[in-house]
């Protein structure tokens, strides 16, 4: 995965490759999807989520430009594995993802990983950032926003970086954004397709969604 998928493509941060190289990625997938755990693509996991594609993972890492000691900021902590290569860095991640379970099984995962003190794990909706551990040296969003949220470019330090898929739903473009004092850099780097940002600052909460988030509160009354 590393030779061919990551390095043989471009990426050159031999620490990212390095954390890549021995971070157990079939940790982070399904039973059902195991055998593909190293295979160039992004893999279904719980809640109609995926796991990123590993030469994605190592893009946007690489382009945060981070070191040891960094307070990141990741939205959309899926099943873990990004927010375990921050960690493995040896940054300070708090990582955000709008579906409790997810959060749930990523952070047991990062526990017995021993990550648990490098990286937080909340719920929320991380298209807003998380303000109350603001400001951070990199931002890292992980589902496709239609526009840059408005909110987090104010919650880079200066010099901080902000890595997000930026178009429609189908379709984005990877968006940098480096802060200089009180001016905002953006960079165009490539294509790349994301499961949608749901929340305040990105798209709309799919229909059939919180229909069934009724269903289910209906249910749990029922059941009380
Ligand atoms: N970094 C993840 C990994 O390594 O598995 C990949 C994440 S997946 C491509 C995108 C994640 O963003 C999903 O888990 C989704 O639930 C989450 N997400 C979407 N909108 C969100 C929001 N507003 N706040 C937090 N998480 C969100």
């Amino acid at each position: 995965m590393v030779q061919r998928q990551l390095r043989g493509r471009g990426i050159h941060d031999e620490n990212v490759l390095a954390v890549m190289a021995e971070l157990p990625r079939e940790l982070f997938v399904p039973a059902g999807v195991l055998s593909h755990a190293y295979m160039d693509d992004a893999l279904p996991i719980a809640s109609g989520q995926t796991i990123s594609q590993p030469y994605m993972v190592a893009r946007m890492t690489e382009l945060l430009d981070l070191r040891a000691g960094m307070r990141v900021l990741e939205v959309g902590t899926g099943s873990g594995y990004g927010a375990a290569v921050l960690g493995r860095l040896g940054c300070s991640v708090i990582s955000v993802e709008r579906h409790p379970e997810l959060a749930d099984t990523a952070r047991a995962r990062l526990a017995a990983l021993g990550l648990a003190d490098a990286v937080r794990i909340v719920v929320g909706d991380g298209s807003l950032g998380w303000p109350a551990e603001a400001p951070f040296d990199a931002i890292v969003v992980t589902a496709g926003a239609p526009r840059v949220p408005a909110a987090l470019p104010a919650q880079l330090a200066d010099g901080g970086r902000l890595v997000v898929p930026v178009g429609m739903r189908a379709r984005q473009e990877l968006t940098l954004v480096i802060r200089a004092g009180g001016t905002f850099e953006t960079h165009d780097c490539g294509g790349c397709v994301f499961v949608p940002l749901i929340g305040e600052g990105g798209f709309a909460e799919p229909a059939g969604e919180s229909a069934q988030g009724r269903r289910r509160r209906w249910f749990g009354r029922l059941l009380l």
